[in-house]
């Protein structure tokens, strides 16, 4: 063991090695992260963070991994997963204090039970609160960007700061949090009075919606591709005559074919070179270049890779 993990252990302990990432995606994919360390406490979360930029390691910021492709080779540095401890979900009138840990699902229950509207879109996307806002996550209409009013983060520094929701410059699938660094700890949402019954009713009938048109009996990440202005990525991929094409056991989904999906044991690198090859001929047949929407940790080759 070296000075780093001797200390880490005594900061937190939660700590593991050589931990599977495929214990952690959705992708159900991927090699093991060298360090892995589940904080309790802001705190904690805090000290570790500090702890990896004295040693210089290299950290990321782990939700549930549903938006997340980890390469076969794992990740070299260390793995911060902010996790159970941070899952709670507070309502205090029309607002909801969530924990970056807690879950979408959790979430929009919490403010349904409340009776509280404008969570129903989130209640479907298998995320964490921090997860969503890093990407702004969206579906059928809705976004975090129309409910979210402010954040607790952490700088790289380590210091606790509250963002305004106008500070967090969101846009389709994107915010400030990443570039910036931070480290969402809770979130505020303001939500509006609603009527108990329609809201559930709006959440079963998007969670029907998902059921029928997503492939959500097979592994995933979600939406491979982020929607090209104009495009919807799934049709251009289709019309390219890629549905069900793969590489090993990773393919794009029969069912909707904006989904790469994992049919068992597949390897990050299949699932990047599906990504790849339909890059590639979406681009040949309609000059629309691909943007991947899932984030990659570790190294992967060119495109997509340093
Ligand atoms: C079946 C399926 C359906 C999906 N449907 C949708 C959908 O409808 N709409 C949609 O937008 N997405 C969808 N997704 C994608 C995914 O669920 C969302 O992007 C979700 O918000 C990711 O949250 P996560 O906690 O899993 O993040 P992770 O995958 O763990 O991490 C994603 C990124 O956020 C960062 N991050 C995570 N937590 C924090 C934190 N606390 N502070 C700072 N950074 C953090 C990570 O470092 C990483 O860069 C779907 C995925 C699946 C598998």
């Amino acid at each position: 063991m070296d000075l780093f993990t001797d200390r880490l252990k005594e900061l937190s302990g939660d700590v593991c090695f050589d931990e599977p990432m495929r214990k952690h995606t959705t992708f159900q994919a991927g090699g093991p992260a060298k360090v892995f360390v589940t904080p309790q406490t802001a705190s904690e979360l805090a000290s570790v963070i500090r702890l990896c930029r004295e040693f210089e390691k290299p950290y990321f910021i782990l939700g549930n991994g549903s938006n997340l492709l980890v390469s076969d080779e794992g990740y070299e540095g260390v793995v911060i997963h902010v996790g159970r401890a941070f899952e709670d979900v507070r309502v205090e009138g029309s607002r909801i204090l969530a924990g970056a840990g807690a879950t979408l699902s959790k979430t929009a229950a919490a403010a349904r039970d409340a009776s509280l509207s404008g969570l129903e879109f989130a209640s479907g996307i298998p995320g964490t609160v921090g997860g969503a806002l890093v990407m702004n996550a969206g579906a059928y209409g809705g976004e975090m960007a129309q409910v979210v009013r402010g954040v607790r983060v952490l700088t790289k520094d380590g210091e606790e700061k509250r963002l305004e929701a106008s500070e967090l410059e969101m846009g389709y699938r994107k915010s400030c949090i990443l570039p910036r660094g931070y480290i969402v700890t809770e979130a505020e949402f303001l939500l509006s009075r609603g009527d108990k019954e329609e809201i559930r009713s709006r959440m079963e009938e998007l969670a029907a919606r998902r059921k029928e048109k997503q492939p959500l009996e097979y592994a995933s990440a979600g939406s491979t591709f982020k929607r090209p202005e104009g495009y919807f990525a799934g049709k251009l991929i289709m019309d390219a005559g890629l549905r069900g094409f793969s590489v090993g056991n990773a393919c794009v989904s029969e069912k909707h074919c904006g989904f790469v999906v994992n049919r068992g044991g597949a390897s990050a690198s299949d699932i990047l070179e599906v990504c790849r090859q339909v890059r590639e001929r979406v681009f040949r047949k309609f000059g629309v270049p691909l943007e991947l929407e899932m984030r990659l940790l570790g190294k992967f080759e060119p495109p997509f890779g340093a």
